[in-house]
């Protein structure tokens, strides 16, 4: 990053900041050496130890980048949290936490109290509705998920109770697109906190604090890290929101491995290429089934069929790797058919790595204000890496065998 600093005011695409952010002199070099190496390496601390007194009572726990307890990081989780913060030009900070679901936790945690009422997407990530109706009922917040395709019409469900409304854009199972600015738009006018969950797009992609939402949350474990060993969370905010976030995030004691943070930033530094390759080869796939006679429906928010699709095209900057479609007919037991006999697509939960994945979900079961109406088994896949032909070459093969499963 040393070289950033230049007379030219243009601002780095978003892609070189992605190679550059984080890469500071002090974190990768010894202080009065002239050399430095590339990333920054991996700096295991609990205890800090001071010259003296004076040096260890100077600035406080709060103090940026300063070296003062395990717990508050050293400079490998801050060169991760910086990197993911310089992703989105608005973001003030960014705490990490050791998962996606422990920074939608800790960023709830931050900006609900008793009494408040949240504003929930209705195609939200499991977990995160496992929270809304556990912990934070317990702790006296009232969740009311809303119609994820509502956009300006959320005005109704605002009252003067309402602390905060969360997104999530597309669902990650059912790929309905927010209307991101008209959802902000209402909030803002109201005094009302917007929470993206922005995994599928990550920053690069979408820029929620860019379109006005105040707190954006990925979850490093799927894109950023990219590679299917590291579970990680990050916690972006604007000025207003920063400190709150990153003080509660202390207070619950969160804070990431040093190892894990290093593998993130690995991954990071590959995520433009990885997101433009496998989301091509995921738009290839899905045109393709899109013309199957074993599939009803392609639920792709790049496709025009897709709920919320113009909403993708104004707001999003491509596609990534991860889109569901609706088997034509059978049930449960054809559709693990299906999926046992793909040779080339692993078979768990999790996604965003570089290795193609399928899925057998059910979003019928994760809803209260709408009613899913699909007509097949659904399947979700990850794609990855791999050339798209031989995946629908792999596709191909196991529909046959899905076909003789229905007839026999
Ligand atoms: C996986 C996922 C999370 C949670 O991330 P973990 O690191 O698994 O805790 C949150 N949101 C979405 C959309 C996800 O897919």
């Amino acid at each position: 990053m040393s070289k950033q600093g230049s007379d030219d005011e243009r601002p780095l695409k978003p892609a070189t900041r992605l190679v550059q952010a984080g890469r500071r002199a002090e974190w990768t070099g010894m202080p009065g050496d002239a050399g430095t190496i590339v990333n920054p390496p991996v700096w295991r601390a609990s205890t800090i130890l001071y010259e003296d007194v004076a040096h260890l009572r100077a600035g406080n726990m709060h103090t940026p980048h300063k070296l003062y307890y395990g717990r508050r990081g050293a400079p490998t989780s801050w060169a991760l949290a910086e990197a993911i913060t310089q992703m989105e030009p608005e973001a003030a900070g960014t705490m990490l936490f050791p998962s996606g679901v422990a920074a939608i936790a800790g960023a709830m945690l931050a900006v609900l109290k008793p009494g408040d009422e949240l504003l929930m997407v209705d195609s939200a990530y499991g977990p995160t509705r496992t929270l809304c109706d556990g912990l934070l009922r317990d702790f006296g917040v009232t969740t009311r998920y809303y119609d994820p395709l509502i956009g300006a019409d959320i005005a109704a469900l605002c009252t003067d109770k309402t602390r905060a409304i969360f997104l999530e854009s597309p669902g990650s199972l059912t790929f309905e697109v927010q209307d991101v600015p008209a959802i902000v738009a209402v909030a803002k006018a109201r005094g009302i906190i917007t929470l993206l969950d922005n995994t599928w797009a990550t920053p690069l992609l979408l820029p929620g604090l860019g379109l006005g939402v105040d707190v954006s949350i990925v979850a490093c474990t799927k894109y950023i890290c990219g590679h299917s060993d590291v579970m990680m969370g990050a916690v972006s905010a604007n000025a207003a929101l920063w400190t709150r976030i990153t003080r509660r995030g202390h207070m619950l004691g969160q804070m990431v491995s040093p190892d894990d943070a290093w593998l993130t930033l690995r991954g990071l530094r590959t995520l433009a290429i990885r997101l433009k390759e496998q989301g091509a080869n995921a738009l290839t796939v899905a045109r393709w089934l899109e013309t199957r006679p074993e599939v009803t429906a392609v639920l792709h928010p790049a496709l025009p069929s897709c709920p919320g699709h113009d909403a993708f095209v104004r707001d999003f900057r491509g596609a990534t790797g991860l889109f569901s479609f609706e088997l034509a007919g059978g049930g449960e037991a054809e559709r693990a058919v299906f999926i046992d006999a793909l040779a080339l697509f692993g078979i768990g939960y999790s996604w965003g790595g570089y290795e193609s994945l399928a899925l057998p979900v059910d979003p019928a079961d994760l809803r209260s204000a709408t009613r899913w109406s699909g007509r097949g088994p659904l399947v979700r896949v990850n794609i990855g890496l791999e050339d798209p032909e031989d995946l629908i070459a792999d596709l191909d093969r196991a529909f046959a065998i899905w076909q003789k499963s229905r007839t026999t």
